[in-house]
């Protein structure tokens, strides 16, 4: 596996998810543990903009987690959809859910490419990029395009 690094975090997908476990993605259907990270799922700009923030907040409540907790929890898959961030999970808990419903808000307004903010536009399909990365990827792909990273 070809290891990562993320500026924002200063570190590498194998130090994240050493460092916190639960960082790693998890197969939906089967509940095999995967060997990368949910969190190199997120695209790059949310990352930028809030990735360091979310994991201290889901660390400090995954602290409170009870054992039965911490077995069940897993993160199964991470997409952008609708223009924002939805990040699943299998169990989970009403602390942890508000935790990642405040980062699927903020999602709205930080572009997903770069992490400026921005404001959401649509043609059909709902686009959460700033006018340059919008207009980067129109000048790329001819046309807009979807964005999804399911896990595999
Ligand atoms: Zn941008």
């Amino acid at each position: 596996m070809e290891d990562i690094y993320f500026p924002e975090l200063g570190m590498s997908e194998k130090e994240l998810m050493k460092k916190l476990p639960f960082t790693k993605a998890t197969n939906g259907a089967t509940g095999k543990t995967l060997d990368f990270s949910w969190y190199g799922k997120i695209p790059k700009g949310w990352r930028i903009a809030f990735g360091r923030d979310m994991l201290n907040e889901m660390a400090a409540e995954y602290k409170n987690f009870t054992r039965h907790d911490r077995k069940e929890w897993r993160v199964t898959g991470v997409m952008e959809k609708y223009g924002e961030l939805r990040i699943y999970t299998g169990m989970t808990t009403p602390r942890m859910d508000d935790i990642l419903e405040k980062y699927t808000s903020l999602s709205h307004k930080r572009c997903l490419e770069c992490g400026k903010p921005c404001v959401q536009r649509g043609d059909g399909w709902i686009y959460t990029m700033c006018e340059d990365c919008y207009e980067e990827m129109v000048e790329r792909l001819g046309h807009g395009a979807g964005i999804r990273t399911p896990f595999d």
